[in-house]
């Protein structure tokens, strides 16, 4: 069996910078996280051990003056820093660069249009409802935004109105072109004028992962994807791999293995792309550590 880990899977820097700051917060003192650090709980778990306390929205109004919150990479709602403030909490924010860009760009929109007349406007999100990200980006509209996850919710929008629409950065490109395209054909058939602006806001960490985590997948006989069950991320790139290397299998930790692998050394095994070798790889999401997928690789290789 000849077993190897994709060089271009793990951690984005989003991710990794924010739990390098946990890291270098927790040497300093007592430290919470508002939610999962990262929607893996492998790596929730080790910094677990480190001392990291991972809190909710309802631990953190009652959370003494001077507690330090880290808030991750998916940010948060204005909300949230009010909360802080109120009571004197410290915050580490981690939030991500691109999903502070993206905050910013649907407060800006919002600010502009809120009072538009007579038409008042719709911001849209492509992304999914309750998502972490989602919740900050709504934040920044005062709650005002419309999620969407498919071009099957258009009659959640009002097509006398102007649409502004935005997309969560972990979706797929196609999703939101496919989503513009609809939202487009749904104007013109209604023979409206109104304006459509749509922001692909899709982080090009994600999406430029596809094709090369295809390339890997395709030269596998079988691929082992490591990802949190939590992870939207890993679900979208789960199912890229798929339709690669159908003989894909998602894990979320080398204790799956035994109950999810096919028998690998049978000599009537359809895996194999040649009788003496097995082609098998491991790949992850944006929120998979390294040392997850080097422990699958581990376990993988004892079996006999
Ligand atoms: S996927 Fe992109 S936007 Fe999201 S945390 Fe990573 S780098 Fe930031």
């Amino acid at each position: 069996m000849i077993i190897s880990i994709d060089q271009n899977s793990g951690f984005c820097f989003g991710v990794t910078s924010a739990i390098s700051a946990a890291e270098r917060e927790l040497r300093a003192g007592a430290l919470c996280c508002l939610g999962d650090i990262v929607h893996n709980g492998q790596e929730v778990s080790r910094l677990e051990s480190l001392g990291l306390q991972t809190i909710d929205y309802d631990d953190l109004r009652t959370l003494p003056p001077h507690s330090r919150v880290l808030l991750r990479a998916h940010g948060e709602p204005p909300s949230t820093y009010w909360i802080a403030r109120q009571r004197g909490i410290e915050i580490i924010d981690a939030t991500c660069p691109v999903v502070k860009k993206l905050q910013d760009r649907i407060r800006a929109c919002y600010e502009t249009h809120k009072n538009d007349e007579p038409l008042p406007p719709q911001i849209v999100i492509y992304g999914k409802p309750g998502h972490a990200e989602v919740i900050g980006l709504q934040g920044q509209t005062n709650n005002t935004a419309i999620v969407i996850e498919s071009a099957d919710q258009l009659d959640r929008l009002d097509f006398t109105r102007p649409i502004y629409l935005f997309s969560q950065t972990t979706k797929s490109i196609e999703g939101f072109n496919a989503l513009v395209e609809a939202i487009q054909s749904q104007i013109s058939n209604l023979k409206s004028q109104i304006v459509l602006e749509a922001h692909d806001t899709i982080c090009r960490n994600v999406a430029n992962r596809v094709a090369r985590l295809q390339d890997f997948a395709r030269q596998q006989d079988l691929v082992l994807f490591v990802g949190g069950t939590k992870s939207s991320n890993a679900r979208v790139l789960y199912n890229h791999c798929l339709e690669a290397n159908p003989n894909t299998l998602f894990i979320a930790s080398p204790d799956e293995l035994e109950e999810k692998l096919p028998p690998l050394h049978s000599p009537l095994s359809t895996l194999h792309s040649q009788p003496s070798t097995l082609k098998v790889g491991i790949c992850g999401a944006t929120s998979t550590p390294l040392w997850l997928m080097e422990k699958v690789r581990d376990k993988l290789s004892l079996i006999p």
